[in-house]
């Protein structure tokens, strides 16, 4: 633990992990300023708050001196460490560190953290209840809702805080240490920001980093680079695959989700997959991933299989809307990469009317080509990426150019035929014509139901 009392500490970046820190380290009796680009209008819900608590905020942009006056940077997970200020301070030797790697510091207990291009919610939210079903005592926040200091209250020597962790909080990490790490899987995302596939995937590396001997990581054998960071983990290896069996951790064989605690040991029957109810074969992964770190934490079999028969979709990954007329609406708008929403149109035969487009990342939407092909009867770009993909996807599949939301759902619907499927399944991030995923999501189910009564 490190002492904070009448220290001068300035937190870059008001985001929900931000301010969450300011507060906390408000309470521990530092010195905070807060400081963010956005202007004072646009933060004039949160300065009242912080200024009456004793915190001080400069918007509308850093100034250096601010900067340099410090014993400590905390910042947040959108702001890149690359950022001039930053450069310059860390050049100076002062710390800088994320709201994770504070909160870390000063969470009771035992840390679970999950990471992954994709599944990282969905496998955090199923762990959280397989370990609650276990009985054990479990908290679960991080980029999932929770900013990790708002978990510290909470715990306690006995707790297990299961954590989703992004690359952009590991980046900013010093002696964040879970007992168990999971990498549920290494695939291009956030080219933008990252630089390089293998920078992201090194950032994605570092939730191990600080593990010994005594810890465990959770690594995917069916995906290429996470199964390599194998090699740089100073833990206990086990592996997760749907395509064969592993010499210790948890795999799929005959129907069934089969765990092995030790090269050697006996094999145990956790269920089978009839009975999980989550759709696709990436679930399968997540679920394979989140039985191995269960098992290692402790829970019992029955409490795992207990607790994945009861769970339901998290909203906008892979749920189901309605069907209208026979055709099927699903709501994927969690999948911002291509290989989201490539794990997305695999979970469906065929028939599929395909909603892509948003913000582009530097993604190749032509890694696509071969399952549009094979499953998609139509593509209906939204966005600002949309002339990118179709330039990228013509000729592959049939394009219509709908601009947005709600003339894609209207065409697709028209389109479609009793038995196919209409996915929003996007490939991008949603902030051109969205405030956030989930918002685009609600307003995608918004417009399905409402034209239930065409
Ligand atoms: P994250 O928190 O990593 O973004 P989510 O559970 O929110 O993960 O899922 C994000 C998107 O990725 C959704 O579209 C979901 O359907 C898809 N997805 C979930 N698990 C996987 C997986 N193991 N591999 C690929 N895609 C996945």
């Amino acid at each position: 633990m490190m002492e904070l009392k009448g220290k001068k500490v300035l937190v870059v970046g008001l985001g929900k992990s931000g301010l969450a820190a300011a507060l906390f380290l408000r309470r521990q009796g530092a010195q905070v300023t807060v400081s963010d680009m956005r202007s004072a209008e646009a933060l004039a819900r949160e300065i009242p708050a912080l200024l009456e608590e004793g915190i001080m905020v400069e918007a509308g942009g850093h100034g250096l001196l601010t900067f340099r006056r410090q014993d400590l940077i905390v910042v947040s997970p959108g702001v890149p460490l690359d950022t001039p200020e930053l450069v310059q301070v860390r050049a100076f030797g002062l710390p800088v560190i994320g709201e994770l790697e504070l909160a870390s510091r000063f969470l009771k207990g035992r840390m679970l953290a999950v990471t992954g291009s994709n599944g990282k919610t969905t496998t955090t939210t199923l762990l959280g209840a397989i370990l609650h079903e276990a009985g054990l005592h479990t908290l679960v926040g991080g980029n999932i809702g929770v900013p990790v200091v708002g978990l510290i209250d909470d715990s306690a020597d006995e707790t297990w805080s299961v954590l989703e962790v992004s690359s952009f909080q590991l980046e900013s990490t010093e002696t964040f240490h879970p007992s168990i790490a999971v990498i549920l899987n290494i695939t291009p995302d956030h080219l933008d920001r990252h630089g390089s596939f293998e920078n992201y995937a090194l950032a994605k590396e570092r939730i191990f980093a600080a593990q010994t001997a005594a810890d465990s990581v959770v690594l995917n054998a069916d995906n290429a680079r996470a199964a390599e960071a194998a090699k740089r983990s100073p833990g206990q290896v086990y592996w997760f695959s749907i395509e064969h069996e592993v010499e210790q951790g948890c795999w799929v064989q005959g129907g069934y989700v089969l765990y092995r605690g030790a090269k050697g040991a006996d094999v145990e029957t956790v269920m089978p997959l009839s009975g999980i109810p989550l759709k696709g074969e990436h679930n399968v992964e997540n679920v394979a991933a989140a039985v191995c770190a269960a098992r290692l934490a402790g829970a019992p079999v029955e409490a795992i299989r207990r607790a994945i028969e009861k769970f339901q979709a998290v909203e906008h990954r892979l749920e189901y809307v309605a069907t209208i007329n026979g055709v099927e609406f699903y709501n994927d708008s969690k999948a911002t990469n291509v290989d989201a929403t490539a794990k997305a149109v695999v979970a469906f035969q065929s028939g599929i009317h395909l909603i892509l487009g948003g913000k582009d990342k530097g993604s190749d939407y032509t890694l696509l080509d071969p399952l549009l092909r094979a499953r998609v009867r139509a593509v209906y770009t939204i966005g600002s990426a949309a002339a990118k993909i179709e330039s990228q996807l013509r000729g592959v599949v049939s394009l219509h150019s709908c601009e947005t939301l709600e003339k894609a759902v209207a065409a697709a619907r028209a389109a479609a035929r009793p038995g196919d499927v209409v996915l929003l399944a996007p490939a991008c991030s949603s902030f051109d014509q969205f405030e956030s995923y989930e918002h685009r999501g609600r307003v995608f189910k918004q417009l399905v139901t409402q034209q239930k009564g065409w």
